[in-house]
């Protein structure tokens, strides 16, 4: 044989080694097949449950989700606090219809609102209503035709950016430049109506964008967010969202979600190469009672905001730098709604929501410069809230929404502060006779330990493709993994989904995409 010959079969007893190595390896992992592999879940909102019962009707019989709170639906929260009606604290819509998972399980059980209440809509520009009252600050109605006119233009410029329409010269730009200097160069915006409602606009595009300001927000970063055919308010009916946790519910076994169950540390790579006995497990996870759990496969869905507060501490050992840079690079912003309940309605029967148009409002160029440092921006919190719209089922409630830092600030404020707040900004507005608040739900997403925000944004200069990937990528890394066992360690929630990032169907569907990388590894 020449030493060509001798190289060749050199290199053909290396790959076949490491066909077995690879093999041998799998199959430690797998001893026992998928019904005895053991899955835990951590956090049961959408992508948890989704993870969950996808698992375990694909045959896996040792799955448990442990959810840190005392109850299952996470950022999904439907509770009736005063009446038998619900409210939503917190994702209200099915965003889109075609091709949606959760509107086709909400049409299939029959759990969409019919009538008029499915018409009640967030008040966003292109959802504006001749029912959506505007008022500037001096308490005068805003003309509806000046309205109509700045939000049909600023849908039509957001849509640009949506469409991957951008023009080369605002493709660098954050949002809120784009949309200055694209609205700028129109007739209308030298009235001052006109660009007081343009500023409404841009405060109500931060609740769309969970950002703080739109000033910080990559413009051209919101063509990877894809806007799903069929509208996108869909309202549910009288069960709201739960409805719909529920019937995820229905094919995981009670004894398969521990609430109350906080997780502390999930220790991975705790078992090497050779070492294969079957009752190794790769995956430990300890629970802030001390409590701890062996597994196979562990996935991991809470929230960026709680990845970006423990992400360093949570995992032993850390995670990979580039999971780690993600984690930092994306956005986690802050939304917050504010209902109020009076004791009878004092709005015209046929108005859908009060909106506030300021003269200098926060989202105006020089006032968010002027406000960028310092603390000043806190006497003005208020300012941030877009307006307050009627609530579905609620005829005598409205509710406040507000987005950022300043919902931040605001839930540092006593309930009572904000009400007091809020009936005076009505009072001003409208001059309607506003009465007193009976009773108030104000959510606080930011502080919520088990959540710390509610949904997530691509900042200005960051690549949110490249970063959704990295945030979504099991560990340990592919390129990483030779000796170690496979897929200890994976990602799912909102946030790791490149295109439907910040909605429910995105959560869902990211559990649905890990529990899938399971099935298949177990079935190759
Ligand atoms: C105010 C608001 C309005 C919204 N409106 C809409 C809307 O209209 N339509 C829409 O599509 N989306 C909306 N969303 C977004 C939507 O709610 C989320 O995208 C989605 O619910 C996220 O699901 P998830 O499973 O990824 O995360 P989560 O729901 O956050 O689930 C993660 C779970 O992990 C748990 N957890 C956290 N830490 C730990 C730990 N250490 N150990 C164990 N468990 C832990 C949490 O308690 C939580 O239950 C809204 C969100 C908010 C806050």
């Amino acid at each position: 044989m020449n030493y060509k010959g001798q190289v060749l079969q050199v290199l053909q007893v290396l790959s076949y080694i490491k066909a077995t190595l690879k093999w041998l390896n799998k199959a430690a992992t797998m001893s026992t097949g998928p019904e005895n592999a053991k899955v835990l879940v951590i956090g049961s909102g959408f992508a948890g449950l989704a993870a969950a019962s996808k698992l375990i009707e694909a045959g896996f019989e040792d799955v448990l989700v442990l959810e840190a709170k005392e109850r299952v639906g996470g950022r999904v929260h439907t509770t009736k606090p005063f009446t038998e009606n619900i409210i939503e604290v917190g994702a209200n819509w099915i965003h889109g219809q075609k091709g949606n998972p959760l509107y086709k399980i909400a049409k299939e059980k029959n759990l969409l609102s019919e009538g008029p209440s499915a018409m009640k809509n967030m008040c966003l520009p292109h959802s504006v209503s001749p029912r959506d009252y505007f008022f500037n600050e001096d308490g005068k109605p805003v003309p509806k035709s000046v309205v109509d006119q700045v939000c049909a233009r600023f849908s039509k410029l957001t849509d640009k950016a949506f469409d991957d329409e951008l023009d080369g010269k605002y493709r660098k730009l954050t949002l809120g430049a784009y949309l200055d200097d694209a609205f700028g160069g129109t007739e209308l915006s030298k009235t001052e109506d006109a660009r007081q409602v343009y500023e409404w606009c841009k405060r109500v595009e931060c609740t769309d964008e969970a950002c703080s300001s739109l000033y910080e927000i990559s413009a051209s970063q919101l063509s990877n967010y894809t806007e799903l055919e069929g509208g996108f308010f869909n309202t549910l009916g009288p069960g709201g969202y739960q409805a719909i946790l529920d019937v995820l519910l229905r094919d995981v076994p009670s004894e398969a979600v521990r609430c109350n169950a906080p997780v502390k540390t999930i220790r991975w790579d705790l078992v090497k190469e050779g070492q294969s006995e079957e009752e190794d497990h790769p995956v430990q996870v300890v629970c802030e009672n001390g409590q701890t759990f062996e597994a196979d496969h562990v996935i991991v869905t809470v929230s960026l905001g709680v990845l970006k507060e423990h992400a360093k501490t949570m995992f032993d050992p850390t995670l990979p730098e580039k999971k780690l840079s993600a984690i930092n690079d994306l956005g986690f912003g802050i939304v917050n709604k504010i209902f109020l309940f009076f004791e009878k309605s004092f709005w015209p029967d046929d108005c859908a929501g009060v909106q506030l148009v300021w003269k200098e409002g926060p989202e105006d160029k020089d006032v968010y410069e002027d406000l960028s440092e310092g603390e000043d921006w806190k006497q003005t919190w208020f300012k941030k809230i877009t307006g307050f719209d009627t609530v579905a089922r609620h005829p005598t409630a409205l509710c406040g929404w507000i987005t950022g830092r300043e919902a931040l600030y605001m839930e540092s404020l006593q309930d009572r502060e904000i009400q007091e707040v809020c009936v005076r900004l009505l009072r001003s507005s409208t001059g309607w006779p506003v009465p007193e608040v009976s009773k108030t739900l104000i959510s606080r997403w930011g502080s919520d330990p088990q959540v710390r925000g509610s949904y997530t944004f691509v900042p200005d200069g960051v690549d949110g493709v490249e970063a959704h990937k990295a945030l979504a990528s099991p560990l340990p890394p592919k390129h990483r993994s030779r000796g170690r066992k496979n897929l200890q360690v994976l990602f799912a929630g909102e946030a790791t989904h490149v295109n439907f990032y910040t909605t429910t169907h995105g959560a869902y569907l990211s559990g649905q995409r890990e529990a899938e990388r399971l099935i298949s590894y177990y079935s190759d």
